[in-house]
């Protein structure tokens, strides 16, 4: 068990029936790009072979790079749909939207692609007899490595292997390299690589047109330009040399966005440090991020594997440095939701970034600051004041999904999620300015979108919301859903704290925030109506919801509407923001009453009843969950994998671990530990960043253990079950006994 540890661990994935990778079936070669995927928050690369057989699903995308793209992207779902319009089949709706056009990140021509012969043969994966294929993901490296042996048509035997990485030490930078080795022969061999333009996205569309084409030994470069938007160049600097046998081709691309001089710098200049010292400062950076987070859970190999992969897609999907794009739902994986942005930003993936790199979390925040503009727009479109978040975000931050879908009116929610992820931001950084220069201005305009977007129920004296898309979307048209609701009262009790925060004059006085606005604000928290328990103690998702129907056989995304049937766990989800709400006990009924009724439609649907759970005690129902959480994708446990990783769902993992496992209730004052490890394990451990200080916690069955940095800038107050706090100075460490 010890040696499985941490993230110190390779995983293989291997098809064994006849040609190992090279299966009739498309999808499942489709599978495997997603699976050997890399980035680095700007570029993004799927694992297709390189040698690009005719099931291969390339994919090279620049994070943020949303253009123009045609409607037939997103599938028309049948009319009784429970995501399609009500008013989807009047002949007059559709009308309008022949030419609409969409918003994705474009897949741009592979620089990872070679030409490769033995003799004057030519190798084509398609009929060239495969005898292995094994691809290998480091998880703890960020690297993919691969052997590939073939016979050619004279029986010849030739060995390939290969290695690539997304550099984490310069964004703009990928390297290559490719080594061929005769096999008991000594036939000639040449590769070459190239900048393979047949690529497109989804449903065959080309989303680039070519501008510039250049080719000189050493280099190719191509510079595209995107529908409606920029030119990217994609510049490839190779070098070719004999080695004993082997012939090894190095390469280094480099990508740029308006300066193919600068694309050219990059792949030339990296060339020339050498392959070895590209991949060293690669793995230097690699090592440095995952120390920031520092996790490791004491469970089976698989479920560490499936775990570790997840947290290496939640960093390799994070932009650096850059406020004008997030993460998108898939990160760059792959073209699930044409990359958009949706809650699982803010609501699921934003504490595990919190805390641990804080610094590119505001970025992520920043994003949403930045479009700002595009929410203010689709609030008033919609006929709303203040700030309405599109349900789907781009560049702009206009709604971009898709009019016939009953989405974008609906899911209202995500504007109190990004307004409680400026909270969390505000509570846990230790910088004070992002409140008053961004924060709070969000949290202002999205707080005056709910009070205009509430109903006022005059005989039951109430503000209530109508209408309104649950996060289960099973009931995507439903009236006072628990979960939107308690947000939403958040929402405005946030926004009245704060308009009486000196510090945010400025902020009140330029969006015109007037007294009498903010007593309005209060007014409608105040008589905002959260359904509360029942007299068995459940509460009730939405109004009405008690009276579906308890039949739960067949449930589809066209027969569910009827049903108690849940996509995903909304009441239980209400737990982790709010935990003071409820007992413990109406916590557990809720958990059970709803664990009956979650038919996990959604990844979010396994890992938020495993926080859920192990926030309340129920740690095997959790573990549970939790371990069929972690293998989501690398044993298709949802079946889209090959659109793209389910980042949220691992960002959910993560705070199961820390929020649920380690029991951390953190808070502006400090940070309170209330542990309830799986009795199948015996520790975990991970390392935190709150309010600029840094610890590392280690949590058995009888102790915590706290090592605070000597670089802290201030104590760390803590406290462990029902004992007093105290403040842990830098450089020392402290343990804490659980009483066992
Ligand atoms: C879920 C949404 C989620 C989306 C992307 C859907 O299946 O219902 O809550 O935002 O997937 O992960």
């Amino acid at each position: 068990m010890q040696e499985m540890k941490g993230r110190d661990y390779k995983t293989q994935f291997w098809h064994e029936s006849g040609h190992p990778v090279l299966s009739a079936n498309p999808a499942t070669e489709r599978l495997m790009s997603t699976f050997y995927s890399l980035a680095n928050g700007y570029l993004g690369l799927r694992g297709t072979l390189e040698e690009m057989p005719s099931n291969a699903s390339p994919g090279f995308y620049v994070a943020g790079t949303y253009s123009a793209a045609p409607r037939r992207l997103v599938p028309i779902h049948p009319l009784d749909h429970i995501l399609s319009h009500p008013e989807y089949a009047k002949p007059k709706y559709h009308a309008g939207y022949e030419d609409y056009e969409l918003a994705t990140i474009p897949n741009l021509p592979n620089p990872v692609a070679v030409r490769l012969q033995v003799e004057d043969e030519s190798i084509d994966l398609d009929s060239a007899d495969v005898v292995t294929c094994e691809r290998l993901m480091h998880l703890d490296e960020a690297r993919v490595t691969r052997r590939l042996a073939f016979r050619d048509s004279e029986w010849r035997r030739t060995i390939v292997d290969s290695e690539r990485f997304v550099s984490w030490a310069n964004r703009q930078l990928l390297c290559w390299r490719y080594q061929v080795t005769p096999d008991g022969h000594d036939a000639p061999l040449s590769a070459e690589p190239y900048i393979n333009t047949d690529v497109t996205n989804d449903e065959d569309s080309k989303l680039f047109e070519i501008v510039d084409e250049h080719g000189e030994p050493g280099l190719n470069r191509i510079t595209v330009q995107l529908p409606k938007y920029k030119q990217v160049t994609i510049s490839q600097a190779y070098e070719i040399r004999q080695e004993g046998q082997s012939l090894v081709m190095d390469v280094a691309v480099g990508v740029s966005e308006d300066d193919p001089a600068a694309a050219d710098a990059v792949a030339k200049g990296s060339l020339a440090q050498g392959f070895d010292a590209l991949r060293e400062a690669h793995l230097e950076k690699v090592r440095r991020t995952y120390r920031r987070s520092d996790v490791t859970i004491d469970a089976d190999a698989f479920t560490q594997q499936g775990f570790n992969f997840g947290i290496m897609h939640l960093e390799m999907a994070l932009p650096h440095d850059n406020p004008k794009t997030t993460v998108a739902v898939k990160g760059l994986t792959g073209e699930g939701y044409k990359f958009a942005i949706l809650w699982d930003t803010e609501f699921h993936m934003f504490p595990y970034y919190l805390f641990t790199n804080p610094e590119q979390a505001r970025n992520l925040l920043l994003y949403r600051y930045n479009v700002l503009d595009g929410a203010r727009e689709n609030a008033r479109k919609n006929g709303y004041r203040g700030a309405q978040f599109p349900w789907e975000s781009g560049r702009t931050g206009k709604e971009e999904c898709t009019p016939w879908l009953i989405l974008p009116d609906r899911e209202i929610h995500i504007s109190a999620d990004i307004a409680y992820a400026v909270k969390l931001y505000d509570d846990m950084s230790d910088d004070t300015d992002f409140l008053v220069d961004h924060g709070a201005e969000i949290v202002f305009e999205t707080a005056r979108f709910f009070a205009s977007r509430g109903t006022w129920n005059e005989k039951k004296d109430r503000y209530e919301f109508h209408s309104i898309g649950c996060p289960d979307q099973y009931h995507t048209t439903a009236d006072n859903n628990v979960f939107i609701s308690r947000m939403a009262r958040w929402n405005l009790e946030y926004a009245v704290d704060l308009a009486g925060d000196e510090r945010l004059a400025d902020v009140v006085q330029k969006i015109g925030l007037t007294d009498e606005e903010v007593a309005g604000l209060k007014a409608t928290a105040e008589k905002l109506y959260v359904i509360p328990p029942n007299e068995d103690g459940i509460i009730e998702e939405f109004d009405g919801f008690f009276d579906l129907s308890a039949d739960l056989r067949g449930t589809s995304e066209r027969f569910c509407e009827h049903t108690q049937a849940a996509k995903q766990p909304d009441v239980v989800l209400a737990f982790l923001p709010f935990p003071d709400d409820y007992s413990e006990e109406i916590q557990r009924k809720n958990w059970h009453f709803y664990n009956a009724r979650t038919m996990h439609g959604s990844s979010l649907g396994m890992a938020g009843m495993a926080l859920a759970a192990a926030r309340i005690g129920l740690t095997d129902e959790s573990l549970d969950f939790f371990v069929r959480a972690t293998r989501a994708d690398l044993d298709s446990v949802r079946p889209d994998t090959e659109l793209g990783v389910h980042l949220a769902s691992y960002g959910v993992l993560w705070e199961v671990v820390v929020l649920g496992y380690a029991g951390l209730y953190p808070s502006r004052d400090g940070l309170h530990f209330r542990p309830q490890i799986p009795r199948q394990w015996r520790d975990l451990s991970f390392a935190l960043t709150w309010c600029g200080c840094r610890i590392k916690v280690e949590v058995s069955h009888d102790t915590v253990r706290i090592t605070t940095d000597a670089g802290n800038p201030r104590d760390v107050p803590v406290s462990v079950l029902d004992g007093e706090q105290h403040r842990l100075e830098p450089g020392r460490e402290y343990e804490f006994g659980l009483g066992a």
